[in-house]
């Protein structure tokens, strides 16, 4: 009830949420109340979560942030919800996004945007914005978002908060409505980091729906705590600080590392030479597989089609109407990006030249985890900019992705930490790269950071 309250107080401003699960989530909360005896083992128990609109619930509207699935509502939970509520968890609603996770601002919703609780002219980030908006303004503990370019940790870290986007593979997708298959990551956005684990451990294992689900055990969080990093070795891609990040976000970025080695940590330099290519990479790589996953959307087995007068209309037509009705201008030009790119006699030239540089990122990182625990970097080269400022500059809000959408790349752990405020009090990021599945280092340095 305290949750609900302070949604129905305060998101009338913010618009985190899509769908505010009032009723639904007190009937909950009874019936975890209820079982509270024989449930006691569960490990979230009467936790209530809010959930990236872009996750299936089961009965519950899902729309990506889209008009295209206005009105859907899902025959079954995305297997990360199913996991939530065995584990007590009360889904207290679904959260705003950029319309099928494609930005970087929450501006590209089809329901409007998302506000910054710290600084309600300007965006909370992208595109799991109302998701970390929601955990920042005190509407929910904990909230879960997707991470395919930096969408959990760069919001995270404009809006003050944890996010961790696990290993490739560490977590389902089940359930999840696709954007760009392998690079799609779902985890948690929480207060502390602790709380990050705690979710983790829920969230993470084998599912036997989803092929790309990893059998790796989930790894045991709860002996982490309190984190200790004596001896622990950080990384820190000097060049790639060189130019383009905000004064203030370097010295909060020194300042966490000062942090860590006053702490034991040892910093050193690694050298990623290809990273300078990672977000010309990312944005052929992502729209290709994004044009390709998108096509399901055609009117006739989800969501909005269009209306055509008289029976001469073909389906040709239907489908081209329903999509250039249902889909918004950011979802538009990653459709025809990713198609051209992979179009006879480009797609050499485009998107298996892209793989190819994607491989040599991918050696950097682990020439690099052969001296260090963990690659350190912001998680944004700037705080959270103005709500319109970059609405008609794809290229600006791209070049913002910079420093996350490596990971995604190689498919590595990552986690961005709160790490202050600049002057006009915006929060900022401090982000930690990690091994394949070793969310735990991450888990226990961001611990120690804090
Ligand atoms: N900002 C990036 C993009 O627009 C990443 C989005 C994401 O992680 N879903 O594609």
């Amino acid at each position: 009830a305290h949750y609900l309250d302070r949604i129905a107080a305060t998101d009338g401003r913010l618009h985190a949420f899509t769908t505010v699960l009032r009723e639904a989530a007190l009937a909950r909360a009874d019936e975890v109340d209820a079982r509270r005896a024989s449930w006691r083992d569960r490990p979230l128990l009467g936790v209530p979560i809010a959930v990236k609109d872009v996750i299936c619930t089961r009965g519950v509207p899902t729309t990506a942030g889209s008009r295209i699935l206005a009105g859907y509502r899902p025959p079954y939970d995305a297997t990360v919800v199913s996991r939530l509520l065995d584990a007590g968890a009360v889904i207290v609603g679904k959260t705003n996004c950029d319309e099928f996770a494609m930005g970087s601002s929450t501006e590209h919703s089809a329901y409007g945007p998302t506000r910054n609780p710290w600084a309600l002219d300007r965006i909370p980030g992208g595109s799991s914005g109302g998701a970390a908006a929601a955990v920042a303004a005190g509407q929910a503990p904990a909230s879960i978002g997707t991470d395919t370019g930096g969408s959990i940790r760069q919001p995270a870290a404009l809006c003050g908060v944890v996010g961790l986007k696990p290993t490739y593979g560490r977590v389902s997708r089940y359930g999840l409505l696709a954007f760009a298959s392998s690079l799609d990551q779902i985890g948690p956005l929480t207060w502390t980091v602790a709380d990050a684990a705690a979710v983790l451990q829920v969230l993470a294992g084998p599912d036997p729906r989803d092929a790309t689900a990893s059998t790796e055990p989930p790894p045991d969080l709860s002996r982490l705590f309190p984190g200790n990093v004596r001896g622990t070795r950080i990384g820190v891609p000097r060049v790639a600080l060189a130019d383009g990040v905000d004064p203030e976000v370097l010295d909060a970025f020194g300042a966490a590392l000062a942090m860590l080695s006053d702490r034991g940590a040892e910093v050193c330099d690694v050298d990623l030479p290809h990273m300078q290519y990672a977000v010309p990479v990312y944005y052929l790589v992502a729209p290709a597989e994004a044009s390709s996953n998108l096509a399901r959307y055609d009117g006739v087995r989800y969501g909005h089609r269009a209306k055509l007068d008289g029976a001469a209309a073909g389906v040709s037509e239907m489908y081209a109407r329903t999509r250039s009705e249902g889909f918004g201008a950011e979802v538009k030009r990653r459709i025809m990006l990713g198609t051209y790119a992979l179009s006879a006699g480009y797609y050499d030239a485009y998107y298996v030249h892209a793989q190819r540089v994607r491989s040599l990122i991918r050696n950097d990182f682990d020439r690099a985890f052969a001296a260090v625990d963990a690659v350190a970097m912001p998680t944004t080269p700037t705080p959270a900019f103005r709500i319109g400022e970059r609405i008609d500059d794809p290229l600006a809000m791209y070049l913002g992705d910079v420093f996350t959408v490596s990971a995604n790349l190689t498919g590595l752990p990552a986690i961005s930490l709160p790490a202050g405020l600049t002057q006009a009090r915006l929060p900022i990021g401090f982000q930690l790269v990690g091994r394949p599945f070793d969310e735990a280092t991450l888990l226990r340095i961001g611990d120690a950071l804090e």
